[in-house]
């Protein structure tokens, strides 16, 4: 059966409620869309507009459904799935339990920017909106990781910095400065605005790359934003593969829906998120979101799942790669490799991070070792590989530089940053090129190219890496031999090597 509003009914009887489930709220106009979501992908699909539906399914919430928006011109596909079902979509659970379908309705309506672009500032604009939401990944945020500053220089940006285009901008910042500026000529408040990203202080640095933005356009409505706006910290988790033919077929023969872009994702998930809205929220602690009143305590949660969850990812990702695994389990399926992965999370990392009260890191782990087993997602290498230079940078180069300055160990990490510069050149141990997905991928290969077997040439990008750690014999020396083991070698190789 077709999703859409009209089969919704059937389609839940033909499965049955124990694998099954379909909103029973009211939807469209009668509805308020109270948040603003720009980035509708996988991970929005699966986190946010999940708490919403809850939200609305259970607790009779109506004033907080999603209008979700695409700014990039590859979100047409979004926007014709979603209108062909009513904006209705189903998100697939996976577990070695079984399967089960949650078709999802918070999603009440969608704005695809080059279409209309006025339409996205009047939305955001709107009385009605109290929260614009954001997963528009690491690089949509045009922050220089080195100097903490917004990339003004960039072309997107100087686009939306010239007034002349201040009615048809492309970044996320020239939307939400210009619909700012509306909502202060109105007498509103701010909208809170709400990242969802991957990044540690990610709140901060959204309220950062926004005033900056705005101060480059007109200094009262970057003092409007900075007093009166609020940019919630947070830390959001739940593993979100991209979603393939084969999870299209397999929802149709399962559970008898014909859906043109299910996502598929695992039980588990978690929002810790910062009590900071400046506009009203909904009750998101109803189900099951942790609201925290102190900031160090969301920073604490970010840290422990960027350098623990993230970081892993990013040790799975790169050396498996190289090493010719396709997916996430795959390599967790290798004992060396998952030995590796949990020595550098205990050994290498969890020395670094903060005590929570009430939180085992152990525990937090072991969790994370059964969650990248978990062979029902298929969560794909080149996903997680993606846009390294957002990640890298995040999520292994800080605990490297705060292992030097502790004097821990710090070789693992090192190995995993070594991989990654090997995988720069698009060619695995067996020869075989790959495709690499980055927004700096030229420059990226371009110095992998130059260095050869010395890491100097991509230590010298200085937005990515900073000053110090290009100064530390220590680390130099390490990289290096790590580089030249998986050059001569191989990673499967070398990975002994790092395996106590
Ligand atoms: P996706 O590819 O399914 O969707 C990415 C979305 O980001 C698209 O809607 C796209 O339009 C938007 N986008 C990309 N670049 C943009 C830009 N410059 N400006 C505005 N919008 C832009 O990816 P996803 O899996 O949904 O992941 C998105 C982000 O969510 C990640 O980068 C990460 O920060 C966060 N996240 C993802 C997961 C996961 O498991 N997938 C888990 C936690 C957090």
């Amino acid at each position: 059966l077709k999703l859409n509003s009209k089969n919704l009914s059937q389609i839940a009887s033909v499965a049955g409620a124990a694998k099954v489930r379909v909103p029973t709220y009211q939807r469209g106009p009668a509805v308020k869309e109270g948040i603003v979501h720009v980035g509708v992908g996988g991970f929005h699909r699966a986190h946010l507009a999940v708490y919403v539906h809850e939200l609305m399914q259970k607790h009779g919430v109506t004033d907080y459904a999603i209008c979700g928006v695409g700014l990039q011109p590859f979100d047409a596909g979004m926007r014709d799935a979603l209108r062909s079902q009513d904006h209705l979509y189903t998100v697939i659970e996976r577990s070695a339990k079984g399967s089960f379908a949650n078709v999802v309705g918070s999603i009440n309506s969608y704005l695809f920017a080059p279409d209309d672009r006025e339409a996205v500032i009047a939305k955001m604009a709107h009385p009605d909106t109290h929260i614009v939401s954001l997963t528009i990944t690491e690089s949509g945020y045009y922050y220089n990781e080195n100097t903490h500053e917004l990339q003004s220089e960039h072309p997107d940006i100087q686009y939306d910095l010239n007034p002349a285009n201040e009615k048809a901008p492309k970044t996320t910042f020239g939307f939400l400065y210009a619909a700012m500026v509306r909502r202060r000529q109105q007498g509103l408040n701010p909208f809170t605005v709400m990242s969802c990203d991957n990044m540690l202080k990610n709140g901060a640095i959204t309220r950062n790359m926004l005033t900056s933005f705005a101060r480059l356009r007109d200094p009262e409505v970057a003092d409007w934003i900075n007093t009166k706006g609020h940019f919630p910290n947070a830390m959001v988790d739940r593993i979100t593969p991209q979603t393939s033919p084969a999870d299209k077929t397999a929802l149709a023969e399962e559970f008898g829906i014909e859906d043109s872009w299910p996502v598929v994702t695992e039980p588990f998930m978690q929002w810790v998120i910062e009590d900071h809205f400046c506009d009203g929220r909904p009750p998101f602690e109803k189900v099951g979101v942790q609201i925290v009143k102190n900031v160090q305590n969301v920073e604490q949660f970010e840290k422990h799942k960027l350098r623990l969850l993230n970081g892993s990812h990013s040790a799975i990702g790169y050396p498996g790669q190289l090493a010719g695994y396709k997916y996430v389990h795959e390599v967790m399926q290798d004992p060396l490799f998952s030995k590796f992965v949990w020595q550098m999370m205990q050994e290498e990392v969890k020395p670094l991070l903060p005590d929570i009260p009430g939180v085992s890191i152990d525990d937090y782990c072991k969790t994370l070792i059964e969650r990248f087993s978990n062979p029902t997602i298929m969560d794909q290498l080149p996903r997680i590989c993606l846009n390294a230079s957002g990640k890298i940078p995040q999520f292994i180069m800080p605990s490297i530089a705060e292992a030097i300055w502790v004097t821990g160990p710090f070789r693992r990490l090192c190995f995993v940053a070594a991989a990654w510069f090997r995988y720069l050149h698009g060619v695995d141990d067996k020869g075989n090129t790959f495709a690499i997905d980055d927004p700096m991928r030229e420059e990226l290969q371009a110095k992998a190219r130059a260095g050869g077997l010395s890491p100097k040439e991509l230590l010298s990008i200085k937005s990515l890496f900073g000053d110090d750690l290009r100064s530390d014999e220590r680390f130099l020396k390490t990289i290096t031999e790590a580089m030249e083991d998986i050059a001569r070698d191989g990673v499967l190789k070398t990975l002994p090597k790092y395996v106590d």
